[in-house]
């Protein structure tokens, strides 16, 4: 690797963060009150969030499988439910359901854009299904026309896991205003980040009224006589969190835009070495974030991958295997888990089964370099595959 390949893979840093974080942190302080019930931060943030995105209303919360967990609760799901899921996506997307006492059925996605595949989805609703979850992976949205379709003819509800949609859009529309409960991440590595948190957003009042009751313990906000009035918990977001969420946002549009225009040509760059296919968009998710720049390597074996990835990193790409098949993890079996065995899933599932072994993402922060920087990832990607 030459000395001027090494010095254009200085991509910018990530997280990000100037003189509005500063000042927001600052600001959360010096009010003297450091938790929503006290502060101005987490409601300006909900405000400000919500408008963002459509939706009438946003709920903050600690992370985003507290997010997803609140959501699937508010929606009915616990003991005797299903929640469909698809195979390929981080942990959360199983576990919250999990976690509620629901069986969390994995479906298998779609090859090219890796999110939900709804052919599967409806194939797999049953009596007891309470929830289907996409996953706008990477940025991409779901194929949202046919979910909702599905949704209104099953009247089984949807929540879309929009920890990587953050300002995506759907046929012109954000997520938040699709109609659909949505949640979102903003721990360190997301496209906007306080370390750790999560937003719900809400179509309907009376939803987001509930979510609030049981994101804090079950107590109206003006409580002051211990009438817990629901089951709860304690997922409400501090005051510090809030001011620096409001900050990222406020940087987030000008980010998108440099990834929209990084993606394509880098996607082009990718395609162009031999075995490579960079993941695929749908026309009609006309604003994608790029979550992560994601391409795979068909046929190769997990561990070869394995390999790959390393030899990026050490010429430095920040690059990662992408996501194990949820049901491929020991966590999965551990809580409520279809009647079926891991080979059974699997063999329904030969998408995520190829993705698990043949994926590979490269951080957000590459998207935000320069285009000489797109060339130079494509040229060590070719340079390690050895087929430049
Ligand atoms: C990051 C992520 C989550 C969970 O978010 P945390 O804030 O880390 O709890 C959920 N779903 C998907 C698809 C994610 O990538």
């Amino acid at each position: 690797m030459t000395d001027t390949v090494q010095r254009n893979l200085n991509f910018p840093e990530w997280p990000q963060y100037d003189d509005a974080e500063k000042t927001g942190l600052m600001r959360a302080l010096e009010q003297g009150q450091w938790w929503r019930i006290g502060g101005q931060e987490v409601e300006l943030f909900e405000e400000e969030f919500a408008a963002y995105h459509g939706a009438p209303h946003a709920l903050a919360v600690t992370s985003g499988t507290h997010a997803l967990e609140l959501a699937l609760q508010v929606m009915g799901v616990g003991p005797g439910t299903e929640v469909i899921v698809p195979a390929f996506t981080f942990i959360s997307s199983s576990q919250a359901a999990q976690r509620l006492g629901a069986v969390a059925v994995p479906v298998d996605v779609d090859p090219a854009t890796y999110c939900i595949d709804v052919r599967t989805t409806e194939a797999a609703i049953t009596d007891r299904t309470r929830a289907i979850m996409p996953v706008h992976m990477a940025g991409v949205v779901a194929d949202m026309d046919a979910l909702e379709k599905l949704s209104a003819d099953s009247g089984v509800g949807l929540l879309q896991d929009a920890a990587h949609a953050h300002g995506a859009e759907w046929r012109g529309r954000r997520v938040g205003d699709l109609g659909s409960v949505a949640a979102f991440s903003f721990q360190n590595g997301k496209l906007m980040t306080a370390g750790e948190g999560g937003a719900v957003t809400f179509p309907e009042a009376e939803q987001y009224e509930l979510a609030f009751l049981r994101h804090s313990c079950g107590r109206p906000r003006t409580d002051r006589s211990y009438l817990h009035r629901t089951s709860g918990s304690n997922f409400r977001m501090n005051e510090f969190s809030a001011s620096v969420l409001r900050a990222q946002l406020a940087r987030l549009d000008s980010q998108i835009e440099t990834r929209e225009q990084r993606w394509p040509l880098l996607a082009e760059l990718l395609s162009g070495i031999p075995g490579v296919e960079p993941q695929g968009g749908d026309a009609r998710c006309t604003r994608n974030p790029h979550y992560m720049a994601m391409f795979r390597i068909p046929g190769i074996t997990e561990e070869r991958r394995n390999a790959v990835v390393d030899a990026l990193i050490e010429r430095g790409l920040p690059a990662f295997a992408a996501f194990r098949a949820v049901y491929r993890t020991a966590a999965f079996w551990e809580m409520a888990a279809p009647q079926e065995g891991v080979e059974d899933i699997a063999r329904r599932c030969p998408h995520s089964e190829a993705l698990t072994r043949d994926c590979v993402w490269l951080h957000h922060r590459t998207l935000l370099g320069t285009e000489e920087q797109m060339h130079a990832i494509a040229d060590v990607v070719a340079d390690v595959l050895g087929r430049s």
